[in-house]
């Protein structure tokens, strides 16, 4: 059970003090306080933990300091959309805003490699109006062998040129928790000209006690990939970690999963799952075609499969594209066969906005059908 107070209750006011005494009477109830920190406002959260069963919610919500009630089921507590739960979905982050409305391309090369690559890649994003990218210092490798990223001593460069080219959030994989400090580190050390979005990837979706250093922290997003090879609801559990520490901004990724069936595709793609996501979570939902498709093939029209996918995902109602770029795929050291070219970054954006535009069009004719055709009144058959 969640009680949300009232958006004017300050922690440690005589309303907030009356709640917290009224529920610390209810036996074998815990509660937990989480402050959703907004531009405007900060909202109190106070999560009941124990046998809830019991509990009035009416005479809950007849104390001065309480906005509403909802009762959550057993899964995703967070995380998750309950019933009657009408909590916005989303965030705001270094001016960027995340929902399940909205919309994000973050194109950007999967591994950072030389400055003149980062340079390239960041001042054409600027051409075309994009102030989010993805950037990997830290690469999770296959092979031990193989190229691993350049790590902490890459970022303060990555940092200042993404700032030079108004670049506002970066998607970067954490491995360890470790790299986390090295970010935060590297961003003060060189003014905070960036803002960065941790990125979980599939390999460590299930990695608990990264999970859980990443969810500590409130001061970075989370982008959230799902597990290549277990089921969806292991995944948003796992999703949970992250909120129940305590971050819940949270974007969830798919990128495939592992499996022969999709070949000749990298993974199988996944996408829709986006419209399932929405329903189970209130996180934003982002897709990531590179990875799912992993080549660059097209079909005879000349359509790329890594943008087919992308605007399956987008006329779903994604609302984050994570798309691999590369000034010259050839030299990339990390996924190059996959990476579309940057003379494709204007080709890649409209054909998102035509998905996107169709998506809306799509949204906006179902609620002009049940606004004249409300669920409760729709006979069988009609
Ligand atoms: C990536 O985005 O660079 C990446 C390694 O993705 P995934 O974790 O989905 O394989
Ligand atoms: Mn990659």
């Amino acid at each position: 059970m969640i009680v949300i107070l009232k958006s004017d209750v300050k922690e440690g006011s005589p309303e907030y003090q009356d709640v917290i005494a009224f529920l610390q009477t209810r036996p074998g109830i815990t509660t937990r306080v989480h402050k959703e920190v907004g531009a405007l406002q900060t909202l109190i959260e106070i999560y009941l933990i124990g046998n809830t069963a019991g509990l009035d919610k009416m005479e809950i919500e007849s104390l001065a300091g309480v906005e509403r009630v909802v009762r959550v089921s057993e899964e995703y507590r967070i995380i998750g959309r309950h019933k009657d739960d009408s909590r916005p979905t989303g965030f705001d982050y270094n001016g960027v805003r995340f929902d399940q409305d909205n919309l994000n391309v973050f194109a950007g090369l999967c591994a950072v490699d030389t400055p003149e690559h980062v340079e390239a890649m960041m001042r054409t994003l600027k051409e075309f109006g994009q102030p989010c990218t993805r950037m990997g210092a830290y690469k999770p490798r296959t092979n031990p062998y193989a190229f691993q990223g350049h790590g902490a001593k890459c970022l303060p460069w990555v940092f200042e040129l993404a700032g030079k080219y108004g670049i506002k959030v970066i998607a970067m994989e954490v491995t360890h928790d470790s790299h986390v400090d090295e970010i935060r580190q590297s961003l003060a050390d060189t003014g905070q000209p960036t803002g960065v979005m941790l990125q979980i990837g599939t390999r460590n979706t299930q990695n608990f006690e990264l999970l859980k250093i990443v969810g500590r922290q409130h001061e970075f997003p989370v982008l959230f990939k799902r597990g290549f090879g277990i089921t969806l609801e292991e995944s948003l559990n796992a999703a949970e970690y992250l909120a129940s520490e305590g971050n819940r901004k949270i974007v969830f990724a798919l990128r495939g999963m592992k499996t022969n069936l999709g070949d000749p595709h990298r993974n199988f793609v996944d996408f829709a799952h986006v419209p399932v996501i929405k329903r189970l979570t209130r996180m934003p939902v982002c897709i990531d075609p590179s990875h799912s498709v992993g080549s660059r093939e097209r079909d005879p029209s000349g359509i790329l499969d890594v943008m087919h996918v992308t605007a399956q995902g987008v006329i779903a109602g994604a609302n984050m594209v994570l798309a691999d770029f590369h000034p010259a795929p050839e030299k990339a050291l990390v996924d190059g066969p996959q990476a579309l070219l940057l003379r494709e970054l204007p080709l890649f954006l409209e054909d998102v906005a035509i998905a996107r535009e169709a998506y809306e069009k799509r949204r906006n004719l179902v609620k002009t059908f049940t606004s004249q055709h409300p669920p409760t009144q729709t006979a069988v058959g009609s």
